[in-house]
């Protein structure tokens, strides 16, 4: 069995990805590396998409999630509009071809330079995270001669039932704008004159599973939607952010079709375009960290498998104490006992120099390197010694 994944099968002892054994790109590409099946990020679009079939929506993939150019484009390619937290992210998603009327613009901390270009930029949407940021967007729209079109990230205060560290919408969160004080908010962000309001955008966390959370908070933003246009303002766009979860191990998150067919019975009827920012769920069944076995050790209390892959290419179990199955890459007959799989990180330091690991893409029976590996001279690169050194 391949957990969990999609793309991945066993073809007799050897895992596949698509059309093409695991154990050739370990080959050919070396270890570790991140390796993506086409297919599996297609397929979750996919589902959104037909899901609102007939519902104005775009779906825009939130970056953070994966932020590869190859990543990005197939999204784009599909259709998909992209979700930025950072001028970083912008910059990749329009170095990947996305179209700047399909970028939305959401995080706490964004400068002015950033604003700027994303105006420059004539991205859709700002998801506004403050009152204060209204203000700024509203000021630096003024200097740069544009008119920035603002949705306000409204904090529902809903608990998502997820991690504590990937919880962003309770009343606690450093996110979004309290929802008790949106209209006040809305009122104000409507006076200013560089603005054009014309969003909500809710957001409450990630690897969410189950739906109950997601209704309650669009039941709420529904209510400030009704509120809000009676006000006299408009409400083009309805952003549910992001969230929906995925099995690692024995979670049973609702599928993308799922989640797709509530938030179209929430929003129909309302009259505004949807926009849904999935991440996790459009590319975390779809790829997998390939590493290989470096030694083996038996200590008094432990076996211990000493791979190359380290915990700066899968902080996840480290950061959030998660679960990540562990498959071979060619089944073999030995017998199964219990051991501790680690990388060579010496961890309380974490001075670690270790390049970025390579990722390649795979669609049927060909793949590519989507990234190469970090060679030593980058790891090094924008470092100088200073000459009171030398
Ligand atoms: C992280 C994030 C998302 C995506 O969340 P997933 O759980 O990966 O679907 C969407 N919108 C915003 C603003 C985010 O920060």
């Amino acid at each position: 069995m391949m957990p969990h994944t999609i793309g991945f099968q066993y073809r007799g002892p050897e895992l596949f990805c698509e059309d093409v054994p695991v154990s050739v790109i370990a080959q050919e590409v070396g270890t570790p590396c991140y390796l993506y099946s086409y297919a599996g990020l297609e397929a979750p679009f996919r589902a959104y998409d037909q899901a609102l079939a007939g519902l104005p929506h775009l779906i825009c993939f939130s970056a953070k999630a994966n932020a590869n150019l190859a990543v990005l484009r197939t999204f784009v390619n599909l259709g998909g509009g992209v979700d930025v937290v950072s001028y970083g992210e912008l910059y990749r998603a329009r170095q990947a071809g996305a179209e700047p009327r399909k970028i939305v613009y959401a995080g706490v901390g964004k400068t002015d330079w950033e604003i700027a270009q994303a105006l420059n930029e004539d991205i859709l949407l700002f998801n506004a995270e403050s009152p204060q940021e209204l203000r700024r967007i509203d000021e630096v729209a003024g200097r740069v001669g544009r008119r920035a079109r603002v949705a306000l990230r409204v904090n529902p205060d809903v608990d998502p039932r997820t991690h504590p560290y990937i919880a962003t919408g309770m009343k606690q969160s450093k996110f979004g704008i309290d929802i008790r004080r949106a209209l006040e908010e809305y009122h104000l962000a409507a006076q200013l004159p560089h603005l054009e309001v014309i969003g909500v955008d809710c957001h409450i966390g990630s690897q969410l599973t189950e739906l109950d959370p997601f209704l309650e908070a669009f039941g709420k933003v529904r209510e400030l939607i009704k509120l809000v246009r009676d006000e006299g303002i408009t409400i083009e766009y309805l952003d549910v952010g992001g969230g929906l979860g995925i099995r690692y191990l024995d979670e049973a998150p609702p599928r993308p079709e799922e989640y797709g067919e509530a938030v179209r019975g929430l929003v129909e009827g309302l009259g505004c375009t949807l926009i849904l920012e999935p991440g996790r769920s459009l590319v975390g069944s779809a790829g997998v960290l390939l590493t290989r076995v470096l030694y083996t050790k038996e200590t008094e209390a432990k076996s211990f498998v000493i791979v190359d892959a380290a915990m700066n290419d899968l902080l996840r179990p480290t950061l959030y104490g998660a679960h990540h199955e562990i498959v071979p890459v060619r089944k073999g007959r030995r017998e199964t006992k219990v051991v501790s799989v680690v990388g060579p990180v010496c961890e309380s330091g974490d001075f670690n120099a270790r390049p970025r690991a390579a990722e390649v893409m795979v669609r049927e029976e060909r793949f590519a390197v989507v990234r190469s590996r970090e060679t030593y001279e980058d790891l090094v690169r924008g470092e100088a010694l200073p000459s009171f050194l030398q």
